[in-house]
């Protein structure tokens, strides 16, 4: 069909010109937001000066092998002057089923359709005839080197003959068309990575502006200590450290920034400021060489806190003096009550007993207390550590004689030195007292002293029944109990020995203990003979 009304004669070629310059102007000038109007424009521009009825865009929408679906995406109808953009009616055309294969054969090689519609095969009239088209031109578009579509120009004058001229025009107006759509896409394309890009500029922002904005200090200080940033909610922070952007940190203050960007650990630490305090959460940016300070308001949870602990301490020390009481006549009771039957002695046996119990408890409810304040100042005076631990060992005799543990000391004689004694009888009682409870009956526990260097070691030695290997680790954590202690029921807290630790190491020694389990453990703690103590708030 191809040949058939073909013409050499070129009868319109300045006209043919002109147009396809035109066309391409229009799309040339345009932009993606007159796309549309711009396809209409060129489609306007066909019909008028080539005299065409009706020109139409139609558009794939799915291709598998010979199947391909269509719709007409621009239409433009010359008598009405009618532009149409995706009219519902010719949409989702399956131009396979439609018998149209040929049409699809001769695209997909580039190739067109054109001439008298009463000269095409019957099967493909079916478009044409409602439509009263006389002749038609149909021309695919290619973008890049996929096949768009094609476009149709249909004319209802009879006898036209479309000239060779035209042909050419219809051909390089579906390339100017494929040419504009993929302008079209690279340009959507390009907006949408701009908008990306702002979209994200726009989230920078607000992530640079977020600390400004953020009622709670924030604050970043440089490896050597120097203000880098500090949002206004930080101005009291500042202002306890009498310093201002650009500035040093006071040095107690950067020897933790210094600690924390050492160890790349994070730090909590409280700051009081007039009647504030804030927690101060120090985060090393190893990477860039600073610290983030991220600090919170916490006077009110402060108070809470301090109020709660006030009471336990409180209440602890009011019932220290009545179990003292009560553990010094049940002791007499034991020792002395040469006249009390032996189910006597065991009640006041039990007593006594329970009363250790209860001040084993009271103290770890003291402990705690100064742990929640987090504050444990040593009060150095010279004390005697030999007279401190027979001290203990006299409190606990008659618990361990209960047990028929042997109890004895070896304390060769120590000079008198610096320690804070009521803090580290305490260390010695829950040392001494643990190696009681976790020793069966007829064990033994012993405490020795020893010179070592520049420090006092004390050892506390026992017989028990040890700490398993696996639980070894966590000893000195808070509430930890071992699975043994546990598992035999033998009663506590888990508090003694994180308490024992804090006290050890703000006096300025060491606490360590080597075990094995079912026989016995050795708790060691040392003392600086001449100590340096850091009393700074933790
Ligand atoms: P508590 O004895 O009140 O549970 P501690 O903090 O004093 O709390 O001790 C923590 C845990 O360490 C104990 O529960 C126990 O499992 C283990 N432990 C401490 N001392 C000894 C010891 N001398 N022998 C065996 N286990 C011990």
């Amino acid at each position: 069909m191809e040949d058939l009304n073909a013409s050499n004669n070129v009868s319109k070629p300045d006209n043919v010109l002109s147009v396809i310059t035109r066309a391409t102007e229009i799309f040339l000038r345009g932009s993606l937001a007159t796309w549309q109007a711009n396809i209409f424009d060129v489609l306007r521009l066909l019909g008028h000066e080539l005299g065409i009825t009706r020109i139409y865009l139609c558009k794939n929408k799915q291709q598998h092998d010979d199947q391909v679906v269509t719709g007409i995406r621009y239409e433009w109808i010359s008598d009405t002057d009618t532009a149409n953009v995706d009219p519902p009616a010719l949409q989702e055309i399956n131009i396979s089923e439609s018998g149209y294969n040929r049409w699809i054969e001769t695209f997909r090689q580039q190739g067109i359709i054109f001439g008298k519609v009463s000269d095409m095969p019957i099967g493909e009239r079916g478009w044409f005839i409602g439509a009263e088209a006389k002749s038609i031109i149909a021309v695919p578009v290619f973008v890049e080197q996929e096949w768009w579509g094609f476009i149709c120009f249909e004319n209802y004058a009879p006898e036209e003959i479309w000239t060779s001229a035209e042909i050419d025009a219809f051909k390089t107006v579906a390339l100017i068309f494929g040419a504009a759509i993929r302008r079209k896409r690279t340009e959507e394309a390009l907006e949408r990575e701009k908008k990306s890009v702002e979209q994200q500029a726009r989230e920078i922002q607000d992530i640079a502006r977020f600390p400004a904005e953020d009622p709670s200090p924030v604050l970043r200080i440089s490896k050597d200590g120097v203000v880098l940033y500090a949002n206004r909610a930080a101005d009291p922070l500042l202002q306890s450290w009498q310093v201002t952007v650009g500035e040093h940190i006071p040095p107690h203050w950067q020897s933790i920034n210094q600690r924390v960007f050492e160890s790349n650990q994070t730090e909590t630490t409280d700051v009081e400021y007039a009647d504030q305090t804030f927690a101060v959460l120090f985060s090393p940016v190893i990477s860039s060489d600073y610290v983030n300070l991220y600090a919170r308001e916490v006077t009110k949870e402060r108070e809470v806190d301090r109020m709660k602990s006030d009471f336990i301490s409180l209440v602890s020390h009011q019932l220290r003096t009545p179990l003292t009481a009560i553990r010094w006549y049940s002791d007499k009771l034991i020792r002395k009550g040469a006249s009390l039957d032996a189910n006597q002695k065991e009640w006041a046996q039990d007593i006594y007993d329970t009363s250790i119990q209860l001040t084993a408890i009271v103290n770890d409810l003291l402990n705690i207390s100064r742990l929640e304040r987090g504050k444990i100042d040593p009060q150095l005076k010279p004390n005697d550590i030999n007279k401190l631990i027979n001290e203990c060992i006299h409190e606990l005799t008659l618990h361990a004689e209960n047990k028929k543990i042997t109890l004895n000391s070896d304390t060769p004689p120590i000079e008198p030195f610096n320690f804070d004694g009521e803090l580290i009888k305490q260390v010695i009682l829950n040392l001494i007292s643990n190696a009681i409870k976790y020793t069966p009956n007829e064990g033994l526990v012993q405490v020795k002293t020893r010179v070592q260097d520049h420090d006092v070691i004390i050892e506390v030695i026992d017989s028990g029944i040890g700490i398993p290997q696996a639980d070894q680790a966590a000893i000195f954590q808070r509430f930890f109990r071992a699975e043994n202690a546990s598992k035999q029921g033998i009663e506590g807290t888990g508090l003694g020995l994180s308490f024992a630790k804090m006290v050890v190491e703000k006096s300025g020694g060491d606490i360590w203990f080597s075990s094995t389990e079912n026989n016995g453990s050795t708790f060691s703690f040392s003392l600086p003979l001449q100590p340096k103590v850091d009393t700074i708030t933790s």
